[in-house]
Order: structure tokens, then C-alpha cells, then sequence
């Protein structure tokens, strides 16, 4: 039998430092004694990128993105032979690549770089010469972009691949692109939580650890979980069916598993309460009711590249209407110079706008086909004397604004609710459908 192929990653955190790192080569030489061959990506150490970024700035207030993207590799490149020389120095063969020397491509977008595709020809060369492969994530090289070279010239005249980073978080996105395209039995994301919770623990006192939680779930979680795992990291296992592991790097213990979930009917059918403070509201008061105005209000916030999450239009009344919309509270700012124009342009009375709100979500799959899960929420909130802003759903999630100064609150009331302290078993569940 060949040996199993385990893709492990650590991040930032976990390679804070000479001394963790050690700790981690440590914990690489066991994996290794199991008789396992192991791909390690690594994140940059402890805050290297903000520092990176924060020395940027002080040079100038707007670099160049490819100079950026270049100076932001340089932290997994740091972290990534230190390892290798920690595992060389405990007598393991040990080798670090940068993102362009594993194979990794990517569609060049510099800042935000999606992977596009990986030749693992180095990798499994490495891996087969007996090394533990260390790869530095969070990169890769853009195919050769042509862009300013005379359309008759060969594609080979000149060397244009550059380096591109995947975006924060995006050593995880790495990790599993690699286990993805090396087939590998495991794909391990080391962390400094055990696990993914049933809601943030340092709200919820009884959160609980969850064993499994489906791809779909996870993604609306990661608001909750956003500094647990990159969004895209989710999508991709979920696209090419890896299951992901989140544990801790600094105890051993069972962590939580990211896979289609085969007991998802049997299991209570919120599987957690997400909570974000990231949010402001935005309301425009008395909008003509006329064909086109949404578009005159979103178009432009779309193009200036602002995320709007839950839009609420009332029904007209009068000719006009009202609606509010919430966006991330870090681009209220620039929302309201795009949109105090259009009060004239448009004919709408009144802009008014609340960054005191907050986002609370109850998540499971299987929420949409069972009855009374959206009436126990709001009869929760009602309970507690919570006003509910605004409403949105979708398959697997129901989400409200609210105050923000009452979101501990909410969250705590949801969780105990739902009965989310509980351990999940069958019986719980259909106690709780009852
Ligand atoms: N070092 C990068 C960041 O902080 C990538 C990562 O940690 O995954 O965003
Ligand atoms: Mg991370």
C-alpha cells in the first residue's frame, strides 16, 4: 500500500516565532513516524503581512500592486525555509518552494489572485526523493500575461509570469488546492482554536465544538469562523470533495470536520449562530417606485466595488418606496459619497444610515423544509425585548439586524433556544423538531 499523502497547514500563529516553529517541526517529525508523506503550507509568521502592508504605507499611500504582491510573498517565503531548516536541523529531508516553484498558477489579479491551476510534477519529485515538502502559501505565479507586448511577437519573447497572492487567509485556499490536485488522503488546517463552534465561544460560555459541519454551512458560518478559514478555501474542498480538518496546533485534540455531512437529516437543523458587527444600514427614504432605480442606486456601488448583503424594498405606496440596504460598516464612508448624488439625481428625499447594527444568523442545512425554525427565532428575539431591523433568508440560514449593543444578547438567547449546548445526537433532534 502506498503511504497515505497528509497536507497539513499552519497558520500564522502557529509559526509565530523561532520557538513555534520548532514545536511545529516537532509535530511534523510525529505525523511523519506514522509512515505518512506530507505536503506543509505555511502562513507567514504572526503579523508579517500586516507589518509588510503597514511598511507599504508608510512609503506611499497607494503602491504599486505588483511590488505589493512581490513584498507580501517574502512572509510565507521567511516562515516556509525556516521551517524546512527546523525539520533539517531534527534530521528530516526537508525542502521549502515558494508558490511558483510548487507548480501553483494563478489568473494573475494581483491582491486577489484565484489559483488556476497546479502542476505538481516538483512536488511529487520532492515527496518521492523522501522529503517533507514545505510550500509557501498564500501565492502563486500568473500565466504569462502578455499585456503590452506587440501581438506578432512569440508568447516566449518575453517572461511576463509575476507573482500573485490569493487574498488574506489565502494559505488555506492553497492547502486545499494541493491536496485537491495531489489526491491526498488528508488535508489538515492547524489553527490556534480547536475547532469550528456552535457560536463564537467567548459570547457563548457552553458553545460547543462541532464534530462535522457541512461545506455549505461552513461558508455562512465564517463570518463567525472568517479568521478560522478563508471562504474560498471552503468552496474549493467543496468543489473537489476534499474534507478539511480544523484543529489545534497547540494541544491534541479531535478538531472539526469539513465534509458533506451523511447525518445532516438526523442532526438538530441549526448547527450554529453567526454574528457580525461588520455592518451598517443604509436607507433611502421615499424612492420613486419607477423601473430602473435600483439599478441607478446599485450600479454605482457595484462598480466602486461595495459589497451590499441584504436590500429590503417595501411595497410602494404613493409613487414611492423605501429601501434600505446594509453594506459593510467600513464602506459606509464611501457608500454615502457615491449615493448623496443620486438625492437629486434620483428624486429621493432622505439618506439615512445606522452603523450601530449588527448581523445575526441562525445556520443549518435543512432549515428551509422544516416549519417553525424562523418563528422560534423571532420568538426569541421578541422575548428578549429585540428589535428585528430587517430579515433575509436563504436555504440554510435566517438572518436579522439588530441594535448591535444587543448582539451578545441575541446570540446568547439564540444558542439556548436551539438547544445548541446539547450534544448532537438523534434524539436530541427530534425532540427538538417537536
Ligand atoms: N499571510 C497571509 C495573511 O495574513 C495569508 C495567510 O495567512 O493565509 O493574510
Ligand atoms: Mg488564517
Amino acid at each position: 500500500m502506498p503511504a497515505p499523502l497528509v497536507v497539513m497547514k499552519f497558520g500564522g500563529s502557529s509559526v509565530a516565532g523561532a520557538e513555534r516553529i520548532k514545536r511545529v517541526a516537532r509535530r511534523i517529525v510525529r505525523e511523519r513516524a506514522r509512515g505518512s508523506e506530507l505536503v506543509v503550507v505555511v502562513s507567514a509568521m504572526g503579523d508579517t503581512t500586516d507589518e509588510l502592508l503597514a511598511l507599504a504605507a508608510a512609503i506611499t499611500d497607494e503602491p504599486d500592486a505588483r511590488e505589493l504582491d512581490v513584498l507580501l510573498a517574502t512572509g510565507e517565503h521567511q516562515s516556509a525555509t525556516l521551517m524546512s531548516m527546523a525539520l533539517q536541523s531534527l534530521g528530516v529531508p526537508a525542502i521549502s518552494l515558494t508558490g511558483p516553484q510548487a507548480g501553483i498558477t494563478t489568473d494573475g489579479r494581483y491582491g486577489k489572485a484565484r489559483i488556476a491551476g497546479i502542476d505538481p510534477r516538483r512536488v511529487r519529485a520532492e515527496l518521492a526523493a523522501g522529503k517533507v515538502v514545505i510550500v509557501a502559501g498564500f501565492q502563486g505565479m500568473s500565466v504569462a500575461a502578455l499585456d503590452g507586448l506587440e501581438a506578432t511577437e512569440p508568447a516566449s519573447a518575453v517572461h511576463t509570469a509575476e507573482i500573485t497572492t490569493l487574498g488574506r487567509g489565502g494559505s488555506d485556499t492553497t492547502a486545499v488546492a494541493l491536496a485537491a490536485q495531489l489526491g491526498a488522503d488528508r488535508c489538515q488546517i492547524y489553527t490556534d482554536v480547536k475547532g469550528i463552534y456552535s457560536a463564537d465561544p467567548r459570547i457563548v460560555a457552553d458553545a460547543r465544538q462541532l464534530d462535522v459541519v457541512g461545506y455549505e454551512e461552513m461558508m455562512e458560518l465564517a463570518h463567525q469562523g472568517a479568521q478560522v478559514m478563508q471562504v474560498r478555501a471552503v468552496e474549493l474542498g467543496w468543489v473537489n470533495d476534499v474534507v478539511i480538518e480544523v484543529l489545534s496546533s497547540f494541544e491534541d485534540a479531535p478538531g472539526t470536520q469539513i465534509r458533506e455531512d451523511p447525518l445532516v437529516e438526523q442532526r438538530n437543523k441549526v448547527r450554529g449562530i453567526a454574528h457580525d458587527r461588520n455592518v451598517a444600514k443604509v436607507t433611502l427614504v421615499d424612492v420613486p417606485d419607477q423601473p430602473g432605480v435600483a439599478r441607478s442606486v446599485f450600479g454605482p456601488l457595484a462598480e466602486q466595488g461595495i459589497n451590499v448583503d441584504m436590500i429590503v424594498q417595501n411595497v410602494g405606496h404613493g409613487g414611492a418606496t423605501d429601501l434600505s440596504f446594509t453594506i459593510p460598516r467600513v464602506e459606509l464612508a464611501k457608500a454615502k459619497r457615491i449615493l448623496e448624488p443620486l438625492i437629486r439625481d434620483l428624486g429621493f428625499r432622505d439618506m439615512t444610515t445606522d452603523s450601530a447594527v449588527a448581523k445575526v444568523s441562525i445556520v443549518g442545512a435543512g432549515i428551509h423544509n422544516a416549519p417553525g425554525y424562523a418563528a422560534r427565532m423571532f420568538g426569541t428575539l421578541a422575548d428578549a425585548g429585540i428589535n428585528i431591523e430587517m430579515i433575509s433568508t436563504s436555504e440554510i440560514r435566517i438572518t436579522t439586524i439588530i441594535a448591535e449593543d444587543r448582539v451578545e444578547e441575541a446570540v446568547r438567547s439564540l444558542h439556548a433556544a436551539f438547544q445548541l449546548e446539547q450534544p448532537e445526537t438523534v434524539e436530541a433532534a427530534s425532540a427538538l423538531a417537536g
